[in-house]
């Protein structure tokens, strides 16, 4: 009897050669087989009469083979194969190509079901190489065909075949993870049936039920996951902090709070009231003002006498910070301190005396603040400002590390809504969709180097009305030197030869001193700023008005995005520059979406959308694991069913021990398992 784990080897017909070709496919034991699941489907149901037969089409003939099948050797290495077929309404000629056991393959006199697309005219149709089979056989010919990856040595009859027998020998032991009241509720089909017809689909109709019933699997899988991760986190306590209204410190802003930012304060402080640990994550646009929303929880920790800690990705952001939330909230009577790697040793030490006496309620640093190891008095709230997201696992980790403050991680990398819930699962979200007023759109322009000499004279009257520009050229993949060489060379050019009168600097992601160089970048010492992408991460240099992309076709839409919000964020018109590089068609795409909208969320859709989730997220950064059958992109209504079953499941069994649970547990720690391994 064989089950999931049972090797493929020894599934008939494949054999411990084929075995080790299919693992390249990650194919190793019958769950991967009957998992590994077609990418495509031919529809070779329609069967025709050879007198119906149209030019082009891709149908089935049922014909009787005429004559002895004739070989021929055109040229060394291209042998024809030719044979005629007859059915009541006419003849089908048939050319193989470079297939002479052709001949003894099909037999004078004997009725076949031919597959191909219909070449010749209407009065002389022809085939060529169709498949085909005995007339009745039903197993390549009639039917909706799975189409597989391959590899080498694996033809799509072996795969098929491989699958046929897998399933046969799945038996009644295919995986399910989906609990029989779930499966009910939903009106999903068997696990028998899903499989069965996923591969060889006895409809299309069949085809589509099956498909939902594994794509709901495969969402409800992960949705429980994350759930149980949350529910591991634990209801870890966290201090109360009674809550209060906020007049004092809105009142206090230089400008009103938009509804969204006002909403999302006032869940995290809702969350800190109420006992339980504040896991909390806050997305946002560009721009969108997130910084305002972590000032008003220090301030609200700080007014019930409790620290916090506010940590920026980089140092130049942590000073940044540094100077609006002391700006802010020092008149409040909070007293914000500085801890970064730049301070001198004397004053690094008064500063964490400082934290450490509770003479500093908010600490602000990069994320070495707290791993430094920094004592604090009573550390109650972190807030964490937060560009390159966590894996679940790492937060896991993090959340494990023992003390824990409530926590309030702030992104800037707009994920489409509905992914967000899924990816951060185990965290609660708020999110800010709502600019503030009287933004100025970036005006976005894609263009050929035909325009490069305009757009320097345009850099060079933006400087010359006060203002400042930056170049970004892409990050070069080989190696870094060779990044750092291209764009040394390419500052070298714009300062020698296209602005020998203006002051160019240079900031390099592995480039010592990069902050130093940002830092005076944003106190107006340079007019240009020729970087990598490293001014991706939040720089705020308000007199910034234009952003120059070169081979803006290597860059993904969010990323694109990310860039152009490094402009617009002052009082004057801005602009954003995208030269196209070698676009093709999918770069055309991308630079029309960031023509068109200035709106990140809309733009992380697309990004999603044109790209995949895989290539969206980059190297498993999202610490999720691949999916299947399911698309973040196309599955979301689902993914909606599928979790409120995850949470119903979850709320009977917190930690899926009841042995009706057991094979969800299974497929849960297999699927992240498998995203730690691979
Ligand atoms: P981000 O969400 O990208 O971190 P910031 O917090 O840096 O955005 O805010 C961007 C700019 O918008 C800052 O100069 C900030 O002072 C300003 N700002 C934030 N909220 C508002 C608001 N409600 N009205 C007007 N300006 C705001
Ligand atoms: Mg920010």
């Amino acid at each position: 009897m064989a089950d999931a784990e049972t090797d493929i080897q020894y599934i008939k017909g494949v054999g411990e050669a084929r075995a080790k070709r299919m693992a390249k496919l990650g194919i190793h034991n019958l769950r991967d087989l009957v998992r590994a699941y077609p990418r495509g489907y031919e529809d070779r149901t329609a069967i025709r009469h050879v007198a119906e037969l149209v030019t082009g089409e891709a149908v089935c003939v049922a014909a009787t083979v005429g004559n002895d099948p004739r070989e021929r050797l055109i040229r060394a290495g291209l042998g024809v194969t030719k044979v005629s077929a007859f059915d009541e309404t006419g003849v089908l000629e048939i050319t193989f190509f470079n297939q002479s056991y052709i001949k003894d393959q099909l037999r004078r006199g004997e009725a076949y079901v031919f597959f191909g697309k219909v070449g010749g005219s209407p009065l002389h149709p022809e085939m060529t190489n169709p498949i085909f089979e005995r007339e009745g056989a039903n197993s390549k010919t009639g039917i909706i065909a799975p189409i597989y990856r391959l590899t080498a040595g694996i033809t799509p009859a072996a795969m098929s075949n491989a699958v046929r027998q897998g399933l046969a020998a799945m038996a009644e032991q295919f995986p399910n993870a989906l609990p029989r009241g779930v499966r009910e509720e939903h009106l999903l089909a068997d696990a028998r049936f899903a499989y069965e017809n996923i591969h060889f689909p006895a409809s299309w109709e069949k085809l589509d039920i099956a498909r939902r019933r594994l794509i709901f699997e495969e969402l409800f899988v992960l949705a429980a996951a994350m759930r149980l991760f949350k529910l591991a986190r634990g209801e870890q306590q966290g201090r109360v902090f009674a809550k209060s209204n906020f007049t004092e410190f809105y009142a206090a802003l230089p400008f009103e709070l938009t509804g969204a930012q006002k909403r999302a304060i006032d869940e995290a402080a809702t969350d800190m009231a109420s006992g339980e640990r504040m896991n909390r994550l806050v997305q946002g646009d560009v721009g969108s003002g997130k910084t305002a929303v972590g000032a008003a929880l220090c301030w609200f920790a700080a007014k019930r006498g409790a620290q916090s800690a506010f940590m920026a990705p980089t140092e130049i952001l942590a000073e940044q910070h540094y100077r609006t939330l002391g700006a802010l909230l020092e008149p409040l009577g909070v007293r914000v301190g500085l801890l970064t790697g730049r301070l001198k040793a004397k004053e690094r030490r008064e500063v964490r005396e400082a934290i450490a006496l509770g003479m500093v309620d908010v600490a602000i640093g990069t994320h070495a603040l707290l791993s430094e190891g920094t004592q604090f008095r009573d550390l109650a709230l972190v807030v964490t400002d937060e560009q390159h997201r966590f894996g679940v696992n790492q937060r896991a980790a993090l959340a494990a590390k023992g003390e824990s403050p409530h926590s309030l991680v702030m992104s800037a990398t707009p994920i489409p809504r509905t992914l967000a819930f899924i990816i951060y699962g185990d965290m609660d979200v708020s999110i800010i969709d709502e600019l503030p007023p009287g933004r100025q759109k970036v005006e976005t322009f894609a263009v050929g180097e035909k325009y490069r000499k305009r757009i320097y004279e345009f850099a060079r009257k933006l400087v010359g009305e006060g203002r400042q520009v930056y170049f970004v050229c892409p990050a070069v993949e080989e190696s870094e030197t060779e990044e750092l060489k291209a764009v040394n060379e390419y500052a070298e050019r714009l300062q020698k030869v296209i602005f020998p009168e203006l002051r160019v600097a240079v900031a390099h992601g592995a480039m010592k001193g990069k902050d130093a160089v940002m830092s005076a970048f944003a106190a107006g010492e340079y007019d240009i700023l020729v970087a990598t992408t490293v001014i991706e991460v939040g720089v705020d240099v308000p007199n910034a008005a234009l952003m120059v992309v070169e081979n803006a076709d290597r860059f993904g839409l969010s990323q694109l995005h990310q860039l152009r919000g490094r402009v617009g964020r002052g009082k004057h018109k801005s602009y954003c520059v995208l030269f196209e590089g070698a676009g093709n068609e999918s770069t055309n795409e991308r630079l029309r979406v960031m023509r068109q909208t200035n709106d990140g969320f809309q733009i992380s859709e697309e990004d999603l959308r044109l790209r995949g989730p895989g290539d969206f997220f980059g190297s498993r950064q999202h610490g999720l694991p691949e999916l299947k059958i399911a698309s973040f992109a196309s599955d979301m209504d689902v993914l909606r069913a599928a979790q409120q079953a995850a949470e119903t499941v979850l709320a009977a069994d917190p930690e899926l021990s009841a042995a009706a649970n057991a094979p969800l547990r299974g497929e849960i720690e297999r699927m992240f398992q498998l995203a730690v391994d691979n």
